[in-house]
């Protein structure tokens, strides 16, 4: 049997060591902290939980407009936070019951390539094991990004590793970055009661997405309440003071750094055996998950030119395993993934969107349904949105972007049809239950193929 170490027990590496076990493979799994990284612990479930508390204040406290009148809310904090770690502990639980029914043995400590067979596993109390392998799978993750000059110190300054671990939501908050981390963070804030400023370099948040759809967002959130300065950076943080690069100062209780995410690809001894990095980021063969060493691979966030995203990570995983137990090709579809951003409301994307056509110099024509006329949407008060989908000239539906309630789960429906270049004819020939979200999808598609309804 041949033998596979991974290095990092995130989404890509524990997802690799679980689906190894349809093969003839004997897997080690090293992790140096909690298994499940940092989406589980750090990220996406985390988020997700508090972006959930938010919302249900929100509904708690809009309730009156359908008549139910609450004399009293009171939020436990205690019990908030408690739920939030008992989520995560689950999943974490989970992952560990899952790997050994899959006989992956979990080694706990830091990994390190010594050379293209052995991996060194510095443990916690200071003692080394080597580990002899026929493949060597590296997916140690990312960490987040810093400014120059501004010093985190996770109290006052502080990054997404330790703001979801909050016990009570900051009372006045500078979010320094607009891309979905920022966004998310901005978003549930104002929910639970924080006053909230956004800070962003670029002209338009979520730089890279749609931007009229991302602007429809900023509209929503800014009349909320939260205050975009946008083309805008920081030029100190003292004491309480920021001064932001306009020249206008502020005080705030918080200021959360959300600028991206790093690779963390230093000292696990890449360079010495061989691996190629480029800008922190390990360089692979798309096809196959190798780095420029044919027996070690990489996946996940520290992947160059791949999304940083919990699903790239399964999908990178179960591509390099499949390469590495049978040498079979499984490229994946990187122009259907489809890209989440879980404020309220949600804004979804998937495939090319009108500034990545006018990059690609790709004609295409567009459709657009409004959330206004959706019945669904309308009972549930949030018919504020709308969905476009784009399509080639004369061609297949290649990318949409949605702002509104349950994007995210509605995006799916269209990277099907980006994943299979559904003709815009064929797409609208299905038909949508009535009265869904969805339905504005099928109204996009009918007006894409020409003969709208609605
Ligand atoms: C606030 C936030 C929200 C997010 N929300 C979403 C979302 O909604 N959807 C989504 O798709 N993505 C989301 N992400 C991104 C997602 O978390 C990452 O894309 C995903 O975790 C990447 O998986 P990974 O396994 O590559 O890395 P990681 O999850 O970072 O895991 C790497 C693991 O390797 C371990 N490790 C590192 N070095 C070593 C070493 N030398 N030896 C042993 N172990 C090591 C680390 O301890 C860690 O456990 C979010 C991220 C953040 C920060």
């Amino acid at each position: 049997m041949k033998k596979l170490t991974i290095i990092g027990g995130g989404p890509a590496g524990y997802a690799a060591a679980l689906y190894s076990s349809n093969f003839d493979l004997e897997v080690t799994l090293i992790e140096s902290d909690t298994l499940g990284g940092t989406c589980l612990n750090r990220g996406c479930i985390p988020a997700k939980y508090w972006l959930h508390v938010a919302e249900l204040n929100h509904e708690i406290d809009t309730s009156n407009e359908y008549g139910i009148e609450i004399k009293e809310k009171k939020i436990n904090w205690a019990e908030t936070a408690k739920k939030r770690f008992d989520t995560v502990n689950k999943l974490v639980g989970g992952i560990g019951i899952l790997l050994k029914s899959k006989k992956v043995q979990v080694v706990e400590g830091w990994g390190s390539v010594k050379d293209s067979n052995t991996v060194i596993v510095k443990k916690s109390d200071g003692s080394e094991v080597e580990l002899e392998s026929d493949f060597i799978l590296i997916a140690t993750g990312s960490k987040p990004r810093s400014i120059p000059n501004i010093e985190v110190d996770e109290k006052f300054i502080i990054t997404s590793d330790t703001a979801l671990n909050w016990e009570e939501p900051p009372k006045k908050v500078c979010v320094v970055g607009a891309g979905a981390i920022g966004c998310e963070f901005a978003s549930l804030l104002n929910d639970l009661g924080s006053e909230v400023t956004v800070v962003e370099l670029d002209n338009e948040i979520l730089p890279g997405l749609d931007k009229r759809t991302s602007s429809e967002l900023r509209k929503q959130l800014s009349k909320r309440g939260i205050q975009f300065k946008l083309g805008t950076s920081i030029n100190s943080i003292n004491n309480k003071t920021v001064e932001f690069s306009d020249k206008e100062s502020q005080d705030f209780d918080t200021v959360l750094i959300a600028v991206g995410r790093a690779p963390l690809t230093e000292n696990i001894g890449l360079e010495k055996a061989g691996v190629v990095v480029n800008k922190g980021y390990v360089e692979v063969n798309l096809d196959t998950y190798q780095t420029a060493k044919d027996n070690i691979f990489a996946i996940g966030d520290i992947v160059y030119g791949t999304p940083q995203l919990a699903h790239v990570a399964f999908a990178e995983a179960i591509s390099a395993i499949t390469f590495i137990a049978t040498g079979e090709k499984k490229p994946i579809n990187y122009s259907a993934i489809p890209f989440v951003v879980y404020t309220r409301p949600e804004l979804a994307e998937v495939g090319i969107n009108a500034e990545k056509a006018k990059e690609q110099n790709i004609t295409i024509k567009q459709s657009q349904h409004s959330f206004a006329g959706v019945g669904r949407a309308l009972i549930q008060n949030q018919n504020q949105g709308v969905v476009r989908v784009y399509a080639e000239e004369a061609g297949s539906i290649i990318g949409a972007s949605v702002c509104g309630p349950a994007a995210g789960e509605m995006i799916h429906e269209l990277m099907y049809m980006v994943g299979w270049e559904a003709l815009p004819s064929e797409a609208s020939e299905f038909i949508h239950a009535h009265p869904t979200l969805s339905e504005s999808i099928g109204e996009s598609l009918l007006s894409l193929s020409g003969k709208g309804l609605h």
